[in-house]
């Protein structure tokens, strides 16, 4: 498998619950477990204003790019600054490189992104850019006209990307989510809104019931999975109940199907807000952990 990574997707968000040294100390650990190499980690590009233009309206990227707090910004509940701005930029490239990538087939992970609360209009939930969905239409400048199925297993629903696809039939977005949290809700082509406090077993039961006969169906060229570490039992923010294993297993199950329809997949990590940023880091490790075993052993 790869990585697209840069040191530069940290910005100090000044002690935010959104952790953005997530991101250089998952990199470590995947270097430092044999995963991730020179050889296989591709440098992002800074998204160009062109990309943002495919999704974001122009009001919102003025507001945005010129640093200046409006009630289209400002819902994005972060502060700003340039460093900040430039961070979610280089991490939207990022997300095109890696979907660029996977269309070979492939599974490639994006340290940083899934930022799916993003609208064309303004900033939502910790999200300046929706990488998605810019990724998803940069694809679509370059010519690649397959089906696309996003997975979206972050706790929350994820409403901008949901929002942004909704007339789109050449995008099938699966959300599966708590209920009773975070965001008002978007209409996906499939929504899960599952109750507090559901665990492993619940979990897994319904992503297996539900996504063979999506793929069946879509017959997607790629995947994005959106593998939010928030599901988490102990996360800062949820109300699910999955364990670290329970969460691999999320992991193995989607990362499955999407290599069992012959397609690529464009990992992207989304939120992790765990007690202990040790989980949080160990939850995406072993997603990156699923991806490579999967996609590595042929396994479907
Ligand atoms: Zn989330």
């Amino acid at each position: 498998m790869h990585f697209v990574y840069s040191q530069d997707y940290y910005a100090d968000l000044h002690g935010h619950v959104f952790r953005t040294d997530r991101y250089h100390l998952l990199y470590d650990k995947l270097v430092k477990e044999g995963l991730a190499g020179v050889d296989n980690t591709l440098p992002p590009r800074p998204a160009t204003s062109e990309e943002l233009a495919l999704v974001h309206t122009s009001e919102y990227l003025n507001d945005i790019l010129n640093i200046r707090y409006t009630p289209a910004t400002i819902s994005g509940e972060l502060p700003l600054s340039q460093e900040i701005v430039d961070a979610f930029i280089l991490g939207a490239g990022g997300s095109i490189v890696a979907a660029e990538k996977a269309r070979e087939g492939g599974a490639v992970m994006n340290i940083g992104g899934g930022l799916h609360h993003a609208f064309p209009d303004h900033a939502e939930g910790f999200c300046l850019f929706n990488d998605i969905a810019i990724a998803i239409q940069a694809l679509r400048r370059s010519g690649f006209e397959d089906k696309i199925v996003v997975v979206d297993c972050d706790l929350h629903q994820g409403n901008g990307t949901a929002f942004i696809f909704q007339q789109d039939p050449s995008v099938f977005t699966f959300s599966i989510h708590q209920e009773n949290n975070y965001p008002l809700k978007q209409k996906s082509d499939l929504d899960l809104g599952l109750d507090d406090g559901t665990g492993d077993d619940e979990y897994l039961a319904l992503l297996e019931k539900h996504l063979p006969p999506i793929m069946k169906k879509e017959r997607p060229g790629l995947v994005f999975y959106i593998a939010g570490g928030d599901p988490y039992i102990y996360d800062m923010l949820g109300g699910l109940s999955l364990t670290i294993e329970g969460l691999f297993r999320r992991d193995r199950s989607v990362l499955s199907e999407s290599k069992k329809a012959g397609c690529g997949a464009v990992i992207l990590l989304a939120g992790g807000y765990a007690q202990r940023l040790e989980d949080t880091i160990q939850i995406h490790f072993q997603t990156a952990k699923a991806a490579d075993e999967v996609y590595r052993s042929g396994e479907a």
